[in-house]
């Protein structure tokens, strides 16, 4: 059995609670969404309001190890929490202690001086090597500084790190209490709706774009098994493009995917974009046009999905029951790329029927910056954790870990 943060007894108790303040930032260094952080105040509120210490951890984008001493130092300083503390703050309206180390004496004081009701936010987790290797000593050490473990990160819940899956199994392992947070228990709620739709529920449609394609096209296959069809857009629908043996220009292609994506187009149910808008230069678009995908000029680059393609989709999204989407459709963060992304909102927002669930950080900043957060049945804080619920049947290691 798992048990939810409302259960645990925890006045004057320390409480780790595992967040995912693992927010997208702006050129400038600025937060450029806080939606993560506000998904985990009910949460944090619950336990202030019991009277709990309460500990945070979240990682924080990706520190590489292997390179040069100076740019893992770079890495750090690009990735602290130092600034999500601040807007925590702000957020909950009382002071957030933040301990600007992993290990140690400063946060190993700063954990004993708590009150009951304080909240303190640890460094970045990622500033320890040991973290992404669920390095056993490191999950006993920060275990040894709580007397319970709440999981409300989410978006992490798929991998199993320190803090998400060797915590919680040192804290079981002591017969201290574990338990999931209210965010934790919405996404289950959810995302299970899309994990296996009734039949009365279909058709079920998944919209899949964004950026990261080697780590999203191999949950294609699952999607097909479980979906009526699959939309493809963002930079990853030019290596089906070129799958398909089509000119792609510069666009982002992933070579050693072409034969998978073959493979894919096989089950005859990709939908892949039929005009695509394409410019000279990502960084500095100073030649932007509307082309056919089979006419992509060389020299240019895929930015987006083009009119067309937008009614070619409205018509599956308008059929739809059940709407899974990660990824936006092109590259929304710049003025004339935004159409795509923009117009798969509106006619999701357009289709009341549907159940909708949009998930990924980009994602929900894309549909929150466009103004439709409150259009879609839920916006999953997960990208990845979100496609692996649907991939996996909602077992992911860090909610599995959480039965007794
Ligand atoms: P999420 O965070 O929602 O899971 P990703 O991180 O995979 O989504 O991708 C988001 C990024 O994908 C956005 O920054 C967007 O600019 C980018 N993107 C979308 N389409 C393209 C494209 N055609 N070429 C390059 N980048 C793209
Ligand atoms: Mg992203």
């Amino acid at each position: 059995m798992k048990h939810s943060v409302k259960e645990l007894q925890v006045k004057g108790k320390k409480v780790i609670v595992r967040v995912d303040f693992n927010v997208p930032f702006k050129d400038d260094g600025s937060i450029r969404d806080d939606n993560r952080i506000v998904a985990a105040l009910p949460t944090i509120n619950e336990l202030i309001n019991k009277g709990a210490r309460v500990i945070l951890m979240s990682h924080l984008g990706k520190i590489d190890f292997k390179k040069e001493p100076e740019e893992i130092e770079k890495a750090k300083k690009k990735n602290s929490l130092a600034s999500v503390a601040k807007r925590l703050s702000e957020l909950l309206k009382q002071e957030v202690i933040f301990s600007s180390v992993t290990r140690g004496e400063e946060l190993e004081s700063k954990v004993a001086a708590l009150k009951d009701g304080q909240v303190l936010l640890m460094q970045n987790s990622r500033y320890e090597k040991g973290e992404s290797k669920n390095d056993p000593a490191l999950s006993e050490y920060w275990a040894s500084l709580g007397d319970a473990y709440v999981m409300d990160a989410f978006g992490s819940a798929h991998r199993a790190h320190c803090t998400t899956v060797g915590i919680p199994e040192f804290m079981k392992k002591e017969g201290k209490p574990v338990a999931y947070g209210y965010l934790v228990e919405k996404e289950i709620h959810a995302l299970g709706r899309c994990v296996n739709p009734q039949e009365n529920e279909r058709p079920y449609i998944a919209i899949l774009g964004g950026f990261k394609v080697s780590s999203k096209i191999q949950v294609i296959d699952a999607l097909l098994k479980k979906c009526d069809n699959v939309l493809i857009c963002g930079a990853m629908a030019y290596t089906f493009f070129r799958a398909q043996g089509y000119k792609t220009g510069n666009s982002f292609v992933e070579e050693d995917q072409l034969e998978y994506a073959k493979q894919c187009l096989n089950s005859g149910k990709i939908v892949l974009p039929v005009q695509t808008v394409v410019a000279n230069s990502f960084d500095n678009p100073t030649d932007v046009k509307t082309v056919n995908v089979y006419d992509l000029p060389d020299g240019m680059e895929g930015m987006d999905i083009g009119p067309n393609t937008l009614d070619v989709f409205e018509g599956y999204i308008k059929n739809a029951k059940t709407i899974f989407w990660n990824g936006p459709a092109g590259v929304f963060e710049k003025e004339g790329f935004q159409a795509g992304t923009l117009g798969i909102c509106k006619a999701i927002a357009a289709n009341k029927g549907a159940f909708s669930v949009v998930g990924g950080g980009d994602s929900a900043a894309a549909v929150k910056q466009f103004g439709y957060s409150n259009e879609f049945s839920h916006v999953s804080t997960g990208g990845g954790a979100s496609l692996e619920m649907i991939q996996f049947d909602g077992q992911l290691p860090g909610i599995v870990v959480l039965e007794d």
